[in-house]
């Protein structure tokens, strides 16, 4: 379960509300030792004794990464794009038995945060932010599509016609053309606009990149209303209530649409499932 743009701002929403104001008392690390191997936590574990005595002053989150900044000009990085749990915890029932972060407020409130697999914890002050790769890559110029006022279909259709690649590539990883866009709401997203996921951004009529312009729109805006992907676990532990309309979830199905069965693609170095007779 893949935490995307959507998850990401429910988290970011729901930590600002709560955490906003809170001191950091202190900062635990536990079993991170694989995640810093492959880049995904600081190299000097002691980067994060930095975040302590700081005061939360708000978070925001752009694409997939969560930013919690704090008033000592430092910064705690969470991006879990591969899954994980971002919980707040007001006694110690709650608390996970496992976790790679844990930080203790001052109040006896705190939060955790476990990743699942690939993913991103990083601490730094505001000069170093820019080492962060996930940071230089969702905190940028590139369109998100969580936002109305700058995700146009203008704006959209200019960089789209300019892009000879698949869709996968145009729209997810490093190369992308927006942030917040993994290879869940992908499929989602490409099924809803009736686009076959091989289809380069070029190549699309005009009614075509309003298909699939709306999709993104739609498929954001309804992630976040119903509370996230129905594997996310928002910071209270509630479970998110949004079910994709094509992914994994529809491996062996029929199409809804046109029952012809699900086939599933290697499509830029991952598995997109897809309608054969809808998505052409
Ligand atoms: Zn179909």
């Amino acid at each position: 379960m893949s935490i995307e743009l959507p998850e990401a701002r429910i988290l970011a929403g729901q930590m600002d509300e709560e955490l906003r104001g809170k001191q950091i008392g202190s900062c635990s690390l536990e079993d991170y030792e694989r995640l810093q191997r492959v880049g995904f936590f600081n190299k000097d574990v002691r980067d994060f004794d930095r975040l302590v005595e700081g005061r939360i002053e708000r978070v925001v989150s752009r694409g997939n990464v969560i930013r919690v900044e704090l008033d000592n000009g430092m910064n705690l990085l969470i991006a879990p794009e591969y899954g994980g749990r971002v919980l707040y915890h007001t006694g110690v029932d709650t608390l996970l038995e496992k976790y790679h972060l844990k930080l203790d407020f001052a109040d006896g409130t705190s939060l955790t945060v476990r990743l699942a697999s690939m993913g991103i914890i990083q601490a730094f002050d505001d000069a170093e932010l820019e080492k962060s790769y996930v940071y230089r890559r969702d905190f940028s110029e590139k369109l998100s599509p969580g936002d109305e006022s700058e995700f146009t279909l203008e704006r959209f259709t200019e960089i789209l016609t300019e892009r000879s690649q698949q869709l996968k590539q145009v729209l997810v990883g490093k190369d992308a053309v927006v942030v917040g866009i993994s290879n869940s709401a992908f499929q989602d997203v490409v099924y809803r606009a009736g686009l076959h996921p091989k289809r380069k951004g070029s190549e699309l009529s005009n009614g075509e990149r309003r298909a699939l312009y709306d999709s993104m729109r739609m498929v954001i805006r309804e992630r976040i209303r119903l509370g996230g992907k129905n594997q996310f676990i928002d910071l209270y532990g509630n479970r998110g209530g949004y079910t994709p309309a094509m992914g994994p979830n529809m491996k062996q199905r029929a199409c809804p649409v046109c029952r012809a069965p699900i086939e599933r693609l290697g499509v830029g170095g991952g598995q997109v499932y897809f309608c054969p007779k809808c998505q052409k």
